[in-house]
């Protein structure tokens, strides 16, 4: 597993508060990169997506769709070729080597984001960050980012 050497915390109040979050820490976390990004159901894992595409050039937050169902949406933004990943539903290392997360890591102008990648280690072992967000109350969400230069 991939050493994080560098953490940040962030805290925001509402869903926007966390779309601009989605700015800077696109700018932290610049390509290539893969990213797990951690936290339960409702924790607010793709709504930071929206704002990442958005602050990348590549859609408005409203193109951001969960890829619960399709595991993988891709989005190309002016530098940056994003792959956003759900593998909630996904069970098993096998079914994870259909998607050819290897390709996509290998693409020196992308930024691989995975919910639940946490659930296999291959994903752990390709990751150079980690986002992990928690619901406190209400609106309030917390960001813990992990990652290595
Ligand atoms: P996940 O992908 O982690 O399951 P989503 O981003 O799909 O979570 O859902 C988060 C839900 O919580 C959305 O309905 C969003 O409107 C709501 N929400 C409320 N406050 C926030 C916040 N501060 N950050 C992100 N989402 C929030
Ligand atoms: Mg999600």
């Amino acid at each position: 597993m991939p050493e994080f050497n560098r953490e940040k915390r962030f805290k925001t109040r509402s869903e926007r508060g966390t779309l601009a979050i989605a700015e800077t820490i696109a700018e932290m976390l610049p390509a290539p990169r893969v990213i797990i990004l951690r936290g339960d159901l409702g924790a607010g894992k793709t709504t930071l997506v929206k704002g990442w595409v958005q602050a990348l050039g590549a859609g408005s937050p409203e193109d951001v769709t969960s890829p619960t169902f399709t595991l993988v949406h891709e989005y190309q933004g002016r530098k940056t070729h994003i792959y956003h990943l759900d593998l909630y539903r996904l069970e098993t290392e096998r079914e994870l080597a259909t998607l050819g997360l290897e390709e996509m890591a290998a693409d020196p102008a992308a930024l691989v984001l995975i919910e639940w990648g946490e659930k296999f280690e291959s994903v752990v072992a390709l990751a150079r960050a980690e986002v992990a967000m928690a619901h406190l109350e209400g609106d309030e969400r917390s960001l813990d980012i992990r990652w290595q230069e």
